[in-house]
Formats: structure tokens, C-alpha cells, sequence
């Protein structure tokens, strides 16, 4: 480990498992190291969750409920806005500790920081807005109440790409609406959410509204506490696979569930974009989180008659990228989190060199300590190639040429996926055509990153189900309650 400040920081994470309000060490002992993938050093032991640190978890949760679901809201509410405060006056050691954990550069984890932020900011506001509704029936013998309630005990399951923005955009909805939660981070990304779940303490939060379980054995705990009929609703951000299985499971107890799974978000430039613009939104689509974000643009989708200018224009910014440890001044390219997603990465680059493709640059891992792979250009990628299809969650910038807008139709929805799209054109009315023909939840027109968490965030197709941001956002923990009274006047 490189410096003092660092060594401070870490040492103040908390190594336990969060369990009612008590910070404390798995029931078996059992530990986890948490690895810098840009050294490849371990920076942390914390306690490794059981079955029964799980279930355990999941008491507390339970018992915490109706105490949280009948607090005021404007109490909740106070509660996360007190824990947005503290995470600015915290915002330098978060963004330190996800560079240390995951490897993004330090300017993109205090983005991350502002992002995952809001949601504290923005639920705080909506914690007290969760209405129902009074109205006569069309009848006119009766009225009609409509009320909102939190769905109960809450699991969080969250991925290691953002560990502070997947935590928030859970946690605070669930909170606002009046539900305690069980969470449980990556494994390869678990100190972000201790560090938050003691900013939560700080903030006041009672004991058992949010438990924490990190585990190196995800599947075995997590299904003892999706198969438990106290919990009511699970939330997963991750891959679609796993989504899938979680699903499987979750339909035993018919739980409440919001998914946010995988991406293969087409990025279409049409021959009438601005290619300044256009460059500078493939750049923020495709190299924000090297690459490892369910956003990312994977197919580059351009108009044949511009393609090789922009293909010409990415790669020159490309060779200007600086690859190093995040900490680094003017670092571009942080490491990718393991040396398994080097490998894929180069995989797809060379399936798609074989099959035709261009290396423009890059197309290897670097040779230093840690995981890094270059960042990388592919022109005339071909049909069939696996980066295609494929999440490539990689620096690794993809063109395939189109001819007109149905071929860019045609290909951008060729895709089991269906989370965000971006395009690239100056006319109004070509604009609006694609916002009706993407298969997509999401969209970035002429711009090149659409997170924000006022938006209902979240995918169509095998990318999702539900919202999370937005007006959206607090009703995937909420349940609707209709009650039919008398006309009081008859
Ligand atoms: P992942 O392998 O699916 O893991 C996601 C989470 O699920 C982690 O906490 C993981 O814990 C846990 N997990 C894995 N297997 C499990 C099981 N059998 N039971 C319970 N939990 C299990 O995905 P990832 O590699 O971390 O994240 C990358 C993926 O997330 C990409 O596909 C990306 O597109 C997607 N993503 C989607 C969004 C969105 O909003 N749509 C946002 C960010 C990321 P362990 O790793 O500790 O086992």
C-alpha cells in the first residue's frame, strides 16, 4: 500500500459484519481479503458471512420494521438527508476507497460519489410525497381510498462496478418508503458499504433498519434468506444470468422484485451528427469505469460515409490515455477489476480480429502489476462476432458501418438487451423516430451519459424489470392498499 492517508483510511473501515445495530465478526469466523486490483495487494480482511449470519441479518430486519414503517416520513426523511450531508463532508474518503477497491480513477469515484449521493438528496424529498388517493366510485355509492405501504424486510444484493451509487439508489427508496433492509455487497467491492452503513449509524439511523452481510459464499446465504417468507422483496443489480436464477427463486415466495441486469447499449452516429459531439459522447459512453458499466456503449453503430473520420478521431483520443492506478494524476485507465476480465476482454478482441475487424490500437493487456488491458479501437467489426452480442465490459471501442436508418435500427435492437441507447444527429425529426423505434429504457440523444437520480433508471427486455431514481424510484417498495367505504351521504 502507497501511502499513509490511505493507510488511515483503511484502517477506519469497519471489518465486521453489521448485524441490529452491532458491528461484529461472522458466527463461524470466517474472513474475505478485499484485493487492489491495481497492485493486486490485499488491503483488507473483513468477516465473511454464513447462512446463519444471513438469517440473522434478516431477524434484525424483520424486527426493525414496524418501528421504521410507522416512524414519520419526515423523520426518515431527515435521517437520509443528515446521511447526504455526511457524505459530502465524507466525499474524499469514499472516493478513495472505491479507487483502492475497484480501480476507477479518483475523478470518476467523486463523480461516483456526487451521483450516489443524490439519492440520499432525492429520496430524502420523496420519502414525503408517497401518496395515495380519495375519490368516489363511478357508481356514487361508495369512495375509494387508495394508501401506500412499504413492502417489509428488503434484500439488496449490489455489484462491484459502482459500489456506492448501487448501494444509495437501494437503500434510500427503501428507507424513504419505510422498509429495513438486508445488504449484501460484491464480495470483490464490500468496503464501500461498510464505510456507508457507518455513515447511516452516524446519521442517527436506528439499529436494524439496514444490516450489512459481505460473504465470499454469496449463493448459500443469499437463498436462505430469499427462501425465508419474512422477507418481502429482492433487489438485484447485476448480470442477467444471475438475475435470472434470482428470479427462479424469488417466484417461490412471489416476492416483490426490481432488476437491474446486463447491457449491450448501441451508441448509432448518423452522417448528419455533430462529430465533435460525437466523439466526446463515445468517449464518456464507452471509457467511464474502463469500460465496466451497464451503460457502457458496446456497439458503435456509424453511418459508413463518417466512419472512418470517426473512427480516425476516437483513436487519436484514445492513444492520449494514461493507464495507471487511480490515484495517479491525469489517469484515464485504471485496472479492470480482475484478471478474469482481462482475459474476456482479450478474448472478444481477438474473436473479433479473426472474424475481420481493424485494431485501430490497443487490443492487449498491459504489462504491469494489477488488471489492465489497453484501451482499444475495433473498425469494421463484423456480424456474428461475439463483441457483439456480448457484454464487453472492457475499454474496448467497437464501429460497426451502416448504410441507412433501418439497417441502424435493424442492428441496434439485434440484442437480447434493451437498458440505454445513445444517438448522434442534428435532425429533430430523425431524433424523435428513434425514440420510438429503439427497443431501449432508457436513451441519450446527442448526449453521452443519462444517469441522474431523478430519472427512472432501468431496462427493457432481458435488462431488467423495474425502476430505480425518479418518481419511479420509491414505489418498487411500496404496496398499494384500495379500500372501498360507503357514500357517506347515503
Ligand atoms: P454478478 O456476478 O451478477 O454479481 C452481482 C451481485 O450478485 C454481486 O453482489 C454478487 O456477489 C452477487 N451474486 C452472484 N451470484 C449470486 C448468487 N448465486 N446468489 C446471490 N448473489 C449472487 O455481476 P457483477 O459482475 O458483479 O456486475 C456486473 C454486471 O452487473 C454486468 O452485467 C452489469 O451490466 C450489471 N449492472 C447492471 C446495472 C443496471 O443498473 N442495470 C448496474 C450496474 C451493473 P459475489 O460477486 O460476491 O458473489
Amino acid at each position: 500500500m502507497s501511502d499513509e492517508r490511505e493507510i488511515e483510511l483503511l484502517a477506519g473501515v469497519p471489518d465486521g459484519l453489521f448485524i441490529d445495530g452491532v458491528w461484529r465478526a461472522a458466527a463461524d469466523g470466517a474472513t474475505l481479503d478485499v484485493v487492489d486490483p491495481a497492485t493486486g495487494d490485499v488491503v483488507k480482511t473483513i468477516a465473511s458471512a454464513s447462512v446463519a449470519d444471513g438469517v440473522a441479518a434478516l431477524d434484525a430486519a424483520d424486527a426493525a420494521f414496524p418501528a421504521w414503517a410507522a416512524t414519520p416520513a419526515r423523520e426518515r426523511a431527515e435521517i437520509l438527508r443528515r446521511a447526504f450531508d455526511l457524505l459530502q463532508e465524507r466525499k474524499e474518503d469514499f472516493a478513495l476507497l472505491m479507487t483502492i477497491e475497484m480501480g476507477k480513477p479518483l475523478a470518476e469515484a467523486r463523480g461516483e460519489v456526487a451521483y450516489g449521493g443524490e439519492f440520499l438528496r432525492w429520496f430524502s424529498e420523496e420519502a414525503v410525497r408517497a401518496n395515495g388517493r380519495y375519490g368516489a366510485n363511478p357508481e356514487g355509492t361508495g369512495r375509494m381510498i387508495v394508501t401506500q405501504h412499504p413492502v417489509g424486510p428488503c434484500f439488496l444484493i449490489t455489484p462491484w462496478n459502482f459500489p456506492l451509487a448501487m448501494a444509495t439508489r437501494k437503500i434510500a427508496p427503501a428507507l424513504a418508503a419505510g422498509c429495513t433492509v438486508v445488504i449484501k455487497p460484491a464480495a470483490l467491492t464490500p468496503l464501500t458499504t461498510l464505510a456507508f452503513a457507518k455513515l447511516l449509524e452516524d446519521a442517527g439511523l436506528p439499529a436494524g433498519v439496514v444490516n450489512v452481510v459481505t460473504t465470499a459464499s454469496s449463493g448459500p446465504m443469499s437463498d436462505a434468506i430469499i427462501a425465508d417468507p419474512r422477507l418481502r422483496k429482492l433487489s438485484f443489480t447485476g448480470s442477467t444470468p444471475v438475475g435470472v436464477s434470482l428470479l427462479e427463486k424469488a417466484a417461490k415466495g412471489v416476492l416483490r422484485t426490481s432488476m437491474e441486469l446486463g447491457g449491450n447499449a448501441p451508441f448509432i452516429v448518423f452522417d448528419d451528427a455533430d462529430l465533435d459531439k460525437a466523439v466526446d459522447g463515445a468517449i464518456a459512453a464507452k471509457f467511464r469505469n474502463i469500460g465496466q458499466a451497464c451503460t457502457a456503449a458496446n456497439r458503435f453503430i456509424v453511418h459508413r460515409a463518417v466512419a472512418d473520420e470517426f473512427a480516425r478521431r476516437v483513436t487519436e483520443r484514445v492513444e492520449s490515455f494514461r493507464a495507471g492506478r487511480g490515484t495517479e494524476e491525469g489517469v484515464v485507465i485504471g485496472p479492470l477489476i480482475d484478471d478474469k476480465a482481462v482475459a474476456k476482454t482479450g478474448q472478444l478482441v481477438a474473436d473479433a480480429v479473426e472474424r475481420g475487424a481493424t485494431l485501430r490500437t490497443g487490443g492487449a493487456e498491459i504489462d504491469r502489476p494489477g488488471s489492465f488491458f489497453a484501451a482499444t479501437v475495433l473498425s469494421d467489426v463484423r456480424p456474428g462476432s461475439e463483441i457483439l452480442r456480448e457484454e464487453i465490459f472492457g475499454p474496448v471501442l467497437a464501429i460497426v458501418p451502416f448504410d441507412d436508418e433501418d439497417d441502424a435500427v435493424r442492428i441496434a435492437n439485434d440484442t437480447e438487451y434493451g437498458l440505454v441507447s445513445y444517438v448522434y444527429t442534428e435532425s429533430l425529426s430523425r431524433g424523435q423516430r428513434m425514440i420510438e423505434r429503439l427497443q431501449t429504457g432508457m436513451m441519450g440523444l446527442n448526449v453521452g451519459v443519462v444517469s441522474n437520480a431523478a430519472a427512472p433508471f432501468g431496462g427493457w427486455k432481458m435488462s431488467g424489470l423495474g425502476r430505480e431514481g425518479g418518481a419511479e424510484g420509491i414505489h418498487e417498495y411500496l404496496q398499494t392498499k384500495y379500500t372501498l367505504t360507503a357514500n357517506p351521504f347515503a
